[in-house]
């Protein structure tokens, strides 16, 4: 049975992402900084702040020993801070980049021995289309998941010979607790009703007016780890509503 570790797998994509593995006949362990608001048979938890490099180190040594070393790495943790740079604090900047580029670089960097040892691996990064385009006021975001998209592409280059490969998801607007938030404080920002928020500011640049569920991007990490994939390695999904068609 293959092991899949998953970041930020207790809410949203990464906790639908975790089920779906699960379902899909994989043994599951997800790493996050808050504890599942329910339970979620049948997968491991372990509490880590990955913004904290000692315990990114901590968790690798801990599934590498429990496991026998992880088979498929979903970097999936991440948050949203809006902010115009100007007034964008440095330690919100720096954690930002900790937890979606410095993580991703760890965790990737201590799965790998066991990945090459066994000749087959999967990496999968959650970015964004905020890894692709920039919007207003995401500065770091955006610089982050930028950067995880040029991770993803060494990664690839890097893993090919050993059966490894590394490929990004980038998502539009997905109904998540993470976009939840940004409804509700543009609803109040703007003096707008939230289905308003949702189709005049959120999919203004989308061709399909709907958001997209936790479960579109479960799906495509499950098909990332099919055989039907062995041969698609460096790639930037995007699953965004048409939203970089423009
Ligand atoms: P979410 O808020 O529902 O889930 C994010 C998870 O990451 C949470 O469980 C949170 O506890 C965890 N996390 C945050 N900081 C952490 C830390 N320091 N250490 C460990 N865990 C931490 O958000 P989501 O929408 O499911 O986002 C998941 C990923 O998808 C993120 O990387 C996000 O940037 C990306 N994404 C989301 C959308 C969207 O529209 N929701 C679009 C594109 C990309």
């Amino acid at each position: 049975m293959k092991t899949a570790l998953v970041t930020g797998g207790v809410s949203g994509i990464g906790r639908s992402t975790a089920e779906a593995l699960r379902d899909n006949g994989y043994r599951v362990i997800v790493a996050d900084l808050n504890e599942p608001a329910s339970p979620m048979d049948e997968i491991q938890f372990i509490q880590a702040d990955l913004a904290n490099t000692d315990a990114c180190q901590h968790l690798i040594n801990t599934v590498n020993e429990q496991h026998n070393g992880i088979d498929i790495l979903v970097n999936n943790a991440g948050f949203q801070h809006v902010c115009p740079l100007e007034d964008f604090p440095l330690e919100t900047w720096q954690t930002m980049q900790s937890v979606m580029l410095t993580a991703p670089f760890l965790l990737t960097r201590g799965v790998w021995p066991a990945m090459k040892a066994k000749g087959w691996g999967r990496i999968i990064n959650i970015a964004s289309i905020h890894g692709l385009v920039a919007s207003l006021f995401k500065s770091s975001y955006i610089t982050a998941k930028h950067g995880l998209i040029g991770f993803t592409k060494a990664s690839a280059l890097e893993g090919g010979e050993f059966g490894i490969t590394a490929n990004a998801i980038c998502p539009g607007y997905v109904r998540t607790p993470l976009v939840e938030r940004q409804i509700a404080d543009q609803s109040r920002l703007l003096n707008l009703p939230e289905d308003r928020v949702i189709a005049d500011v959120l999919l203004k640049n989308a061709a399909v007016k709907r958001l997209l569920t936790p479960e579109d991007i479960a799906a495509m990490v499950i098909y990332l780890c099919s055989p039907a994939a062995d041969c698609v390695t460096g790639s930037s999904w995007s699953i965004d509503q048409g939203w970089t068609a423009q």
